[in-house]
């Protein structure tokens, strides 16, 4: 099921995500109905809080993306990106390495907003998979960014978080915009 993306303004993404204890059929089912709407919306990534959940949750998929690669280390030997997409990343503990890198950066929350974001070029990953298993690995290139920005959203940061101040006070219009008709449609509702 194609779930709807909250945008920036609705109170969800600024919560930081529950740990997930288990895995019960309806966090199975959440994260089957997250792949579906990431895929829908051409996302390489989606994390719980953008579905209006705030859970240690986020699901990744770098594959569609050609033109800007990604690394992967797996005991400390390089391995295929593919070998571990799509990603689930369940209550995932990060650790930043390597110079920080400057690139071209958006967010299905943000619709037609994108920015040039400085983050570490690689990081170290440990997690939960889909299956609850312990997963580890260093990765680099596009989907060490993807991981860095989604953990984020878990921790209820947004990529507006790190922008530079001259970016940031350059969008400021078009994020006041979004935030406004975030707003407005969530009053309606009530
Ligand atoms: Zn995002």
């Amino acid at each position: 099921m194609v779930l709807t993306i909250v945008k920036y303004g609705h109170p969800a993404l600024r919560q930081k995500g529950a740990r997930i204890e288990s895995i019960t059929p309806e966090i199975k089912k959440l994260i089957a109905d997250m792949f579906e709407t990431m895929e829908e919306n051409h996302g390489v990534g989606l994390a719980a809080q953008q579905v209006g959940m705030a859970k240690q949750l986020t699901v990744i998929d770098v594959r569609g993306v050609t033109d800007r690669p990604s690394t992967l280390e797996r005991d400390g030997q390089p391995a295929d990106v593919a070998s571990i997409m799509p990603l689930v990343l369940i209550n995932p503990v990060i650790t930043p390495a390597g110079e920080p890198v400057t690139g071209g950066e958006g967010c299905l929350s943000f619709p037609e907003i994108f920015a040039e974001i400085t983050r570490p070029g690689f990081v170290e990953v440990k997690a939960l998979d889909a299956k609850g298993k312990p997963l580890e690995f260093r990765c680099g290139g596009l989907l060490a960014r993807a991981v860095q920005h989604e953990v984020d959203h878990l921790n209820g940061l947004l990529f507006i978080d790190r922008m530079d101040k001259k970016t940031k006070l350059e969008l400021q219009p078009e994020l006041d915009d979004l935030q406004a008709v975030t707003k407005t449609e969530l009053a309606k509702k009530k």
